[in-house]
């Protein structure tokens, strides 16, 4: 039966390893208490299937989302976190359990919709007050490198 690296093997761009090890070892040992039966080839399957489906998934795609470009909903999303404290706990909260960012994370008309209903109102006031804090916060920054130095 394989636990930890030797069957999920995900970048650590994410810190998810050991998060996933210890998922999948507590299932494991809550499983063999409670197993009657053979511990065979198809109940080792079976134990990993469920640790795929409940976790281990979950975990391959949050820390693959670290490592593509990002995508629409995950940057509408992270933009309106910026802003919104409630949705900046939430995603860092999804590092405990990455799957309560689904589906929304892959889905830009989920993000919005999730973005009104955490912030109370359309989405769009949000995006554009994210948009124009990104922008202000360029712009002192170019204006701070072209600025003679003092002294
Ligand atoms: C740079 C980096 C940063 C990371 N950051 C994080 C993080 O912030 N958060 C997080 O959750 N995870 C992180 N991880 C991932 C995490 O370290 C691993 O997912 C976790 O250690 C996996 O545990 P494991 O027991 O499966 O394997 P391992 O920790 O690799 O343990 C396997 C052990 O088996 C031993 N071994 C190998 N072959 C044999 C043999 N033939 N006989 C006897 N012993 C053997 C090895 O020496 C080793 O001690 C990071 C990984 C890396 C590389």
């Amino acid at each position: 039966m394989g636990i930890g690296d030797a069957v999920v093997l995900n970048d650590p761009i994410a810190g998810q390893g050991s998060n996933c090890a210890s998922k999948g070892v507590h299932l494991l040992t809550a499983r063999i208490a409670e197993r009657e039966g053979p511990f065979d080839a198809a109940w080792m399957e079976a134990v990993f299937a469920e640790h795929w489906e409940r976790d281990a998934r979950w975990i391959t795609a949050f820390s693959n989302l670290f490592l593509e470009p990002i995508g629409p909903a995950a940057q509408e999303i992270l933009l309106a976190a910026s802003r919104v404290p409630a949705l900046a706990d939430e995603f860092f909260e999804a590092f405990n359990n990455p799957q309560d960012l689904w589906p929304w994370i892959e889905d830009p008309k989920g993000a919005r919709r999730h973005i009104a209903e955490r912030t109370g109102r359309p989405w769009i006031a949000t995006a554009a007050s994210a948009r124009f804090a990104v922008l202000r916060g360029k712009l002192a920054q170019a204006l701070r490198r072209g600025a003679p130095a003092v002294g």
